[in-house]
This record gives structure tokens, C-alpha cells and sequence, in this order.
């Protein structure tokens, strides 16, 4: 079976969150609670919509060479980052490679260099 990628995914979350949307709307007693609900789950949605987005350029590696040397390299695990962005903090992994020739061992994407934290 072909892996999902990281659309196909999110396309599947959409119905749960507008699941969840609409739960949150019908129980909101005034347009008050109506625009934090909306807002809430707009931002939520944001946060799916940016992971989606990086993860799926952070694993467009294929033909990479290495920074370092120039020598090929094959993939070599993920790593965890947090951005904050104005819908939130966005948790993401980037795939690492592994140079055959040096050993230089990096995330060809740059996307979450300002990441908060490395997990
Ligand atoms: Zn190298």
C-alpha cells in the first residue's frame, strides 16, 4: 500500500475538524463564544495546514548532494522542530540524510533552521 502523503493526510483530518467545528459553534451560547470558537479552530486548522506544508518539502530529498563534499546521500531518520508562527506553535519533523561519501550527516531543508527547539 503507498504511504499517504502529508495532503492526503490533512484531507483526512478536515472531516474530524469540522466535526469538532461544528460541535464547538452548536454549543456557543452568544456570538461572543462563536468568534472564539471560530477563531480556536481556524488557528488549530492553520497549525495542521503549516506541518502539512513543511513536512511535505522537508521529504523532497531525493538526488540531494551533500553540502559538504558533493557525494550522494541516502536518508538517514528524521528530527523533531517547533516553530511559533501567528496560529501557534507548529510541530514538525524534517528528514536528515547521511552523506556516503563524508559522513555529513544534515536536514537538506533549511525550512525550521529557526526552530525553537530540536527534539
Ligand atoms: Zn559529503
Amino acid at each position: 500500500m503507498a504511504k499517504k502523503d502529508k495532503w492526503e493526510e490533512l484531507e483526512e483530518y478536515l472531516n474530524s475538524w469540522l466535526a469538532q467545528a461544528k460541535g464547538c459553534l452548536e454549543e456557543a451560547e452568544d456570538i461572543n463564544e462563536m468568534e472564539r470558537a471560530i477563531l480556536e479552530m481556524t488557528r488549530k486548522l492553520g497549525r495542521r495546514m503549516f506541518r502539512a506544508a513543511l513536512e511535505s518539502k522537508g521529504e523532497q530529498v531525493e538526488g540531494r548532494e551533500c553540502h559538504a563534499c558533493g557525494g550522494e546521500t541516502k536518508r538517514n531518520g528524521r528530527d523533531g522542530r517547533k516553530l511559533v508562527t501567528l496560529v501557534g506553535e507548529v510541530e514538525f519533523e524534517r528528514q536528515r540524510v547521511r552523506c556516503k561519501e563524508c559522513g555529513e550527516d544534515f536536514s537538506p531543508s533549511r525550512l525550521g533552521d529557526r526552530a525553537l527547539t530540536e527534539g
